[in-house]
């Protein structure tokens, strides 16, 4: 007899132990499922919610669908600006984006100033009616001179304050503090507002590599040109003499079109102011003009190092 035999039972036993295990089975399944869509349903909710607080309360419920399809297709690009770029709120200028593109012409430029030897180089400059470009450092100037640089009708560019690279390059927060101290001093001791500048030791150099393509993006924002230069007089080196620099400005200039001359305006640079009017005389023997920079002339600027 099969039923009631141990057979039997071993059989009932494998039917009722199978059909739990299939039951459990089903039950962790179900609860997977509704958990999984609970979580789904509140972050779906929530995307909504978040839509929809953006929208004028006006909006209409039956609105509210289509402009939420609306939204996620447009995918809103969100703005978060850089601390740096909500501080020194009076540091901006405009580009005026039409640049004049005068036949030969050199434009003299000098790093540093004021010092000593300022006035000399405007003596030389009023000489040769002349208009130049001082880059200045606001640190410990002399606002006379700096008002003589302005009365004489040439060009105040910000170098810098404080000259000091390794500060004013830590960061693009430090070189704009840097930057609103060298605007603030000449604006106040000329009346003129700069609009140019020149980077401390040009516009890529050793000390900001980290940060010049940064730096350079946040000045050009703010609307300050900067000009490096093509020509140089190489008087940062002392051992260059007069004569040497008017060798080497003269034997660079390869009759290019468009000079930006490098030179130094500091006490310790005699010579510079020596070999001075030799080389405008060289410039006008070879049908140059000399023209001070502004905005309208454009930037020669280094060429961003490959990588
Ligand atoms: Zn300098």
């Amino acid at each position: 007899m099969y039923l009631g035999s141990v057979r039997f039972f071993k059989h009932l036993i494998y039917i009722i132990l199978s059909s739990l295990v299939l039951v459990l089975a089903w039950g962790t399944y179900s609860l997977g499922m509704f958990v999984a869509s609970t979580v789904a349903n509140r972050v779906q909710s929530e995307v909504v919610g978040v839509r929809a607080a953006q929208l004028p309360m006006e909006v209409t419920n039956n609105a509210i669908s289509q402009r939420v399809e609306s939204l996620a297709d447009a995918a809103v690009p969100r703005i978060f600006p850089l601390d740096y770029q909500l501080k020194h709120k009076e540091l901006y200028s405009s580009i005026l984006g039409d640049f004049v593109a005068p036949e030969r012409t050199v434009y003299l430029t000098f790093d540093d100033g004021p010092s000593q030897r300022t006035l000399e180089i405007l003596d030389i400059l009023s000489e040769y009616q002349i208009k130049a470009t001082f880059f200045v450092i606001t640190e410990n100037a002399d606002p006379r001179i700096l008002q003589a640089i302005a009365a004489g009708g040439h060009t105040i560019g910000i170098h810098t304050h404080s000259h000091r690279y390794r500060e004013i390059y830590r960061s693009v927060e430090d070189f704009l503090d840097d930057f609103e101290q060298a605007y603030r001093v000449i604006r106040s001791v000329t009346g003129v507002a700069p609009q140019i500048f020149r980077f401390p030791g040009g516009s890529i150099n050793a000390y900001n590599r980290g940060i010049y393509q940064e730096l350079i993006g946040e000045m050009l924002r703010r609307g300050f040109l900067y000009y490096d230069w093509n020509i140089s007089t190489m008087d940062t080196d002392p051992t260059v003499s007069a004569r040497q620099m008017v060798e080497i400005v003269t034997g660079s200039a390869q009759g290019r079109n468009k000079l930006i001359l490098l030179a130094h305006d500091s006490q310790t640079r005699r010579d510079t102011v020596q070999a001075l009017p030799e080389i405008i005389r060289y410039f006008r023997a070879a049908g140059y003009k000399f023209e001070r920079l502004s905005n309208s002339v454009e930037p020669i600027v280094f060429a961003y190092p490959l990588m």
